[in-house]
């Protein structure tokens, strides 16, 4: 059965009146230009055009649910008929990407929430953390008395308000959670409320009611919770996970962060701009183990050397003790390597960032014989799960962090599309490492593909030569202006065909920079086309011009003319082949440097000058 949806939309308010009806046609009613934009839903899915008027558009035709006759292991036989084209486990963001691109393809769908819709992304990481490091954001610019001089500008102390802060970080994930549920209502999309459990094969049991769902396809994306180490006793007020952390319900003096991972980065970015004092605890031999070297060192440089944090590297904190009798938190420290006792710290909080666990207990895995690694559900390249025995378990897939794959809400979201893609007959591979990932410091980091150490290892592996361009922000006008100039993009490619294998960025606004690389990855441009790209002046967008011109072409495409520039050659279609001189790509970066260096110091002769005059008067 299709089914429909018909929204009205009324000028004065967003709410949406949905109703369902028995043919497939989206009227939307709107009389002044709507720009409305939930969280993820693409105006588009309401049958916006972009100039708001309205208009009916005809949703791609569903494809019918129909009996399955494929062969399914044990535990009850599949059913004939089934309520929902799709059923997702878990409301996260994973869930709801999958859910809005479901019924933009025209599938009936139902989506099953245990707890809040939004998931950990929504209400315990991504958003009320992003907007802790806003004020964080703020705070250090308002601190930054050098920084403010050179601007010209002079602001008296800068303060903040705890509960002001913490209520920020609340009322912005509650607004999202409510876009969320409000974008998957209006387009249909049924929201079951109870917990989920897998009876067999395409049937799910909700809550401990009797109801049961069947659906021809299921995705499981049930997410994950915080990691907590045996020995940690978590108190949710001295000793705490960044579920607790995030509603900043008290400023430590002196807190100490177990594991320097983003997680535990961005908060010690956070405490710091807040006042704290932070130790790093981490176990591996040096703090960032999860970035690019290069990167990590000039990171630790930036946002940990001058600000009031220390750190402990290759050491375990093989028991923490919170707060109590009046005595503070008590970390033992042992060595991550021999165990030996190493040391001891009392502290006035700790928080445990020791990375994120699956959460998969309860949902019924054993009913289709399927065995969790470390809690993560076993999938293919396609998100298709596996059975204990190695064989997918037809119409059975799971997404975002309950597979343990890239734990990232976008990635959770592109899995559930490409899910979507698979299931309404389109096959799709989702190309991992052309996922960014950023983590949102001041300034931030943010990386996609290999890192230079992973891109060598696949190098001599395949026989191939890795090379690496860089740029520095100091020689971007736009930075420059903002007197932030202190950054790095890193380009690693293959010089014998020009791919590009990894981007990593540090600097102001790497996390909104890396998409030009992600997206050049993700559709396979070479270094010599993306040369080509233009960007606007003067834009922080530059530092990856200047990034991808500096890099070398591949033989084939380089010129042998010898002269600086460009000349540009038509090869196929509207594409050109250009062919640069890498020396004077290079020259053009040095001539910036020189540029800025020599106008930062006249400006510095210019104050030394009037302020001798100022004296001589
Ligand atoms: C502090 C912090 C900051 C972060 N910052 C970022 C960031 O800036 N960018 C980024 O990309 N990622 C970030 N992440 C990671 C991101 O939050 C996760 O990768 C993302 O939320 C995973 O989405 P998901 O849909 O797989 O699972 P989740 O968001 O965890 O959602 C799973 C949902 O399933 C529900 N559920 C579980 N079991 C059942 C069941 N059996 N039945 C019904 N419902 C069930 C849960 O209640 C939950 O609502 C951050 C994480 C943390 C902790």
């Amino acid at each position: 059965m299709q089914s429909t949806l018909s929204l009205s939309f009324s000028p004065s308010s967003s709410a949406a009146a949905v109703s369902r009806s028995h043919t497939t046609r989206f009227s939307l009613n709107t009389s002044t230009p709507l720009n409305l934009r939930f969280c993820g839903l693409r105006p588009q899915a309401l049958a916006f055009n972009a100039s708001g008027n309205h208009r009916s558009s005809k949703l791609p035709s569903r494809p019918r649910s129909q009996a399955i006759s494929a062969a399914l292991s044990a535990n009850g036989s599949p059913p004939k008929f089934f309520d929902y084209d799709l059923l997702i486990i878990g409301a996260g963001v994973g869930g709801h990407g999958a859910a809005l691109h479901a019924v933009e393809k025209g599938l009936k769908t139902a989506i099953v929430e245990g707890d809040v819709v939004g998931g950990t992304c929504v209400n315990r990481g991504c958003v009320p953390s992003k907007a802790l490091l806003a004020v964080a954001g703020r705070m250090r610019e308002l601190q930054n008395d050098h920084h403010l001089k050179s601007l010209g500008l002079q602001v008296s102390a800068a303060g903040y308000d705890r509960q002001g802060v913490a209520d920020h970080a609340i009322n912005l994930a509650s607004k999202i959670r409510n876009n969320l549920t409000n974008s998957m209502k209006a387009l249909g999309v049924d929201i079951l409320t109870g917990f989920g459990k897998i009876l067999g094969p395409q049937k799910v049991q909700i809550g401990s009611s009797d109801k049961i769902v069947t659906a021809k396809d299921i995705i499981i994306a049930t997410g994950s919770v915080p990691f907590v180490p045996k020995g940690i006793e978590i108190d949710g007020k001295t000793v705490i996970t960044s579920d607790h952390a995030l509603k900043l319900e008290f400023v430590p003096d002196w807190i100490a962060i177990v594991g320097s991972g983003y997680i535990g980065l961005e908060f010690s970015d956070v405490y710091t701009a807040l006042g704290s004092e932070v130790t790093f605890v981490e176990a591996l031999d040096q703090l960032m183990p999860g970035f690019d070297p290069e990167i990590g060192k000039l990171a630790q440089r930036v946002l940990i050397n001058p600000r009031n944090i220390d750190y402990q590297t290759g050491v375990f904190a093989s028991k923490i003790t919170p707060a109590r009798d009046g005595k503070p938190v008590r970390i033992e420290l042992i060595d991550a390597k021999t165990k030996e006792p190493k040391d001891t710290l009392e502290v006035d909080a700790a928080l445990i960032a020791t990375g994120r666990a699956p959460f998969t207990q309860g949902l019924g895995l054993e009913n289709i014989d399927v065995v969790t690694q470390r809690g993560f559900v076993p999938v293919d390249e396609r998100m298709r799960v596996i059975d204990s025995n190695g064989k997918l378990v037809p119409h059975l897939y799971c997404i975002g962090d309950a597979n343990g794959k890239m734990m990232l809400a976008h990635a959770a979201s592109a899995q559930g599309i490409s899910v979507v893609e698979q299931v309404t007959g389109r096959d799709h591979i989702l190309n991992h490492l052309s996922v960014p990932a950023a983590c949102f410091t001041h300034p931030e980091i943010s990386m996609v593909g290999l890192t230079e150490p992973q891109a060598r290892e696949k190098g001599e592996k395949e026989g191939f030569e890795v090379s690496v361009a860089k740029t520095s922000f100091k020689a971007n006008t736009k930075a420059l202006a903002e007197n932030e100039g202190e950054g790095l993009a890193k380009l690693i490619y293959r010089p014998d065909n020009g791919e590009i294998l990894g981007v990593h960025i540090f600097g102001l606004h790497a996390a909104d920079l890396i998409h030009e690389a992600s997206n050049a990855i993700a559709l396979g441009t070479r270094i010599q086309d993306i040369k080509l790209a233009v960007h606007a002046h003067p834009t922080l967008s530059e530092v990856l011009d200047e990034l991808f011109k500096s890099a070398k072409e591949p033989p084939e495409y380089s010129s042998s003319s010898g002269r600086l520039g460009h000349i540009q050659k038509p090869v196929v279609g509207n594409r050109w082949k250009e062919t640069t001189d890498s020396h004077g790509m290079n020259s053009r970066g040095v001539l910036d440097v020189v540029l800025s260096l020599f106008l930062s110091f006249f400006s510095a002769f210019q104050r030394c000058l009037a302020s001798m005059l100022h004296f001589s008067n």
